[in-house]
């Protein structure tokens, strides 16, 4: 008992969603000792989705394994290659398989990051007394996790406040350095190569929609432009709304070119989407590259400054501040140049 109340207190501890799936994956292996504990979680577009391992623990192994956020789809194995899994999903029910070892798939809904499920595989059938104290720890984590989401996320759009948005930064960063001194040959299968991206998204003479409609309605566009870039990016790009009609995409992609194509489509679709009563709004777009020591600040004034000149420049346009310092229509300051970082 004072196992479980241990583990349980180590689990409430977390702040991080994907250590958080480390712990609980952590905490229901040495609570059961089954051969394997995991979390996958269904990434990609509907109709062509993928089990991503959000945290897998085998019996004997010391930490859990996953696969790397940014994983390439197409690597990972698809949704109907795990039909139990599948099932559990679409019934959001318990599914069990027959023979052995047993495997017990339990649904996660977590509503605003998608589907996904725990899966324990053990000896034998799993107890009803195992059974139980599982879905009594899931319940914990679901209510915990919405406690997270309560405090991290904006409750008009649903996308990630202010508030997580350095720790993430300087996460990817970090993630950004250490893959890069990985050599080539020795990264996981699954892994494509690649870097991060801060986008600042702006959307233009938005103060009209409020004086023309009101603000009812302009908090509706708001939600609905929300919707539109969550169907746009990949499930591992983190979309934030920093307060009033400004959004921040921290994303990931090959190059900048990839990143302009991800961005101008975004702008092409939002300038043809009907909006009720308000009918079509268009949006300005800044980006630039996160680099080696960058610092959030540093990162944000580039993208700013990008934002900025598509404001300045006819609006509904998505700017590049590494092309337009290098057309040599904005001045480089020295203390943006990210591993050149002043104070
Ligand atoms: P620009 O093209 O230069 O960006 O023009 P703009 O009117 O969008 O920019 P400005 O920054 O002058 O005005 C932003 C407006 O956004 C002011 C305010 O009316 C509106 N706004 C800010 N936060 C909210 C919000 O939470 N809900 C609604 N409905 N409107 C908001
Ligand atoms: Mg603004
Ligand atoms: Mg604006």
């Amino acid at each position: 008992m004072s196992e479980l109340v241990n583990r349980l207190a180590n689990l409430t501890a977390i702040r991080d969603r994907d250590a958080l799936d480390m712990a609980l994956v952590s905490a229901i292996s040495d609570l059961l000792q089954p051969e394997t504990c995991a979390i996958y979680r269904v990434v990609g577009e509907v109709g062509n989705e993928h089990w991503l391992t959000s945290a897998q623990l085998a019996q004997g192994q010391l930490t859990p394994t996953f696969d790397a956020a940014w994983s390439s789809l197409d690597l990972l194995p698809n949704l109907n290659d795990h039909p139990l899994r599948q099932k559990s999903v679409e019934t959001q029910t318990v599914q069990h398989s027959e023979g052995e070892p047993s495997v017990a798939v339990f649904p996660i809904a977590t509503g605003v990051e998608g589907a996904s499920v725990l899966e324990v595989r053990t000896a034998g059938q799993m107890s009803s007394d195992s059974l139980r104290l599982v879905t009594g720890v899931l319940r914990l984590y679901l209510n915990f996790l919405s406690l997270l989401d309560y405090g991290e996320r904006d409750s008009l759009t649903e996308l990630l406040n202010r508030k997580t948005f350095d720790t993430a930064f300087l996460k990817a960063s970090n993630e950004q350095r250490l893959a890069a001194e990985v050599p080539l040959g020795e990264r996981r299968a699954t892994e494509t190569s690649g870097s991060y991206w801060l986008v600042m998204i702006d959307i233009d003479h938005f103060k009209k929609v409020n004086d023309n409609y009101g603000h009812l309605i302009g908090d509706e566009v708001l939600l609905l432009l929300a919707r539109l870039m969550r169907t746009h990016f990949r499930f591992h790009d983190q979309l934030y709304r920093f307060g009033g009609e400004e959004f921040v995409v921290l994303m990931r992609c090959n190059g900048e070119a990839e990143a302009f194509n991800v961005l101008e489509r975004l702008r092409v679709t939002t300038e043809a989407h009907r909006f009720p009563q308000v009918g079509t709004i268009t949006i300005s777009v800044g980006f630039s590259e996160v680099m080696a020591g960058d610092t959030p600040s540093g990162a944000f004034e580039r993208a700013d400054q990008a934002v900025y000149y598509a404001k300045g420049h006819g609006r509904n346009q998505v700017c590049s501040y590494a092309a337009l310092i290098a057309q040599g229509e904005l001045a480089q300051h020295a203390e943006n140049i990210g591993d050149m970082e002043l104070f």
